[in-house]
């Protein structure tokens, strides 16, 4: 039995999908990159497309994370990435079959607004559990959905949706995983996430700006990852870019690398893509944070990668 997690949604504050200026940009990088013999048959375009870093793109979809195990589908944020997974589910049975389990960080737009194109919710009596460090989340998910802001209304969804809320102080067992949160710091709470499960573990803490008071949080937040496979971290600014966004809830890798150095964790994952940042600047700070890693943090047994979608991890249970 492993643990799956697979990112669906990567970018922060609002979808951001790619342009035709950009998608030009792409092609033209491609096409210019091609030899000849790349595209003498479908098989060598094929794989020109497979090595190419210009045939793929970050995404634009808002938060949205599936971490998946046994008879189990956990969902981290509502955001717009939750329309392709709760598509997903439903081809392939788990969307009636499994337990359902959707974790919110905090109620921002870009956590939520995927919540009500979530196509399980609308199957009768299909049992759908919420999660959230909050005691009103079901009022905050009824409110997106009420007044003049959408059709369909919370009260008349036929599945049978159950809020609740959990504790700061203590791991709580849910569908056979242990699940912790962590208060973080941004405007009107969030909370980061562990989730701990046959052996394996993985962290997810967006949104947090943790660059404004690094020296009081580095050790609660390297305590709270300890010895988790991925930890995926709100780094939606560059280092300088950050002093141009003091306030605004938000991290540079930069601090997290400051904090992680001597953690023993698997992979660090830039989390919350800047939505001004095409997928040239992605790359550029994912490889700013490469190099400050190596210097700072040579002996730094763990990766660093920058979410995109798509992009899954099988952990074997141990
Ligand atoms: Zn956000
Ligand atoms: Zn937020």
């Amino acid at each position: 039995m492993s643990m799956r997690i697979r990112m669906w949604g990567v970018r922060g504050s609002i979808a951001a999908p790619l342009t035709s200026a950009q998608l030009r940009d792409k092609a033209r990088q491609l096409l210019t990159q091609a030899r000849a013999e790349d595209l003498a048959s479908p098989e060598a375009i094929e794989a020109l497309i497979d090595r190419s870093e210009h045939a793929w793109t970050y995404g634009g979809n808002t938060s949205c994370l599936e971490v998946s195990f046994a008879d189990q589908v956990f969902v981290l944020d509502a955001g717009t990435g939750l329309r392709a997974l709760g598509g997903k589910l439903m081809a392939d049975g788990r969307g009636k079959g499994h337990g359902l389990h959707v974790f919110f960080t905090h109620f921002h737009w870009d956590h939520i607004c995927g919540f009500p194109f979530f196509a399980p919710i609308y199957i009768p009596g299909r049992e759908v559990s919420v999660w959230s460090g909050r005691s009103d989340a079901a009022e905050l998910l009824a409110t997106q959905m009420g007044g003049a802001h959408f059709p369909v209304k919370w009260n008349s969804l036929p599945s049978r949706i159950t809020c609740r809320q959990l504790p700061e102080d203590a791991a709580t067992a849910v569908g056979g995983a242990q699940v912790r949160i962590l208060p973080l710091i941004h405007p009107d709470k969030a909370y980061g996430y562990r989730i701990d499960h046959g052996g394996r573990a993985m962290c997810y803490l967006s949104d947090t700006e943790v660059s404004k008071t690094p020296h009081r949080v580095a050790e609660t937040y390297a305590d709270f990852v300890r010895g988790a496979d991925v930890v995926v971290v709100d780094a939606m600014y560059g280092f300088l870019d950050y002093h141009d966004h003091i306030n605004f809830g938000h991290s540079t890798i930069f601090n997290f690398i400051d904090f992680f150095k001597d953690a023993d964790i698997g992979e660090l994952v830039i989390f919350h893509h800047d939505p001004m940042a095409g997928d040239a600047a992605v790359t550029r700070l994912l490889t700013d944070a490469q190099r400050y890693k190596q210097l700072i943090a040579p002996e730094a047994r763990w990766t660093l990668s920058a979410a995109r979608e798509g992009q899954t991890w099988d952990l074997a249970a141990r």
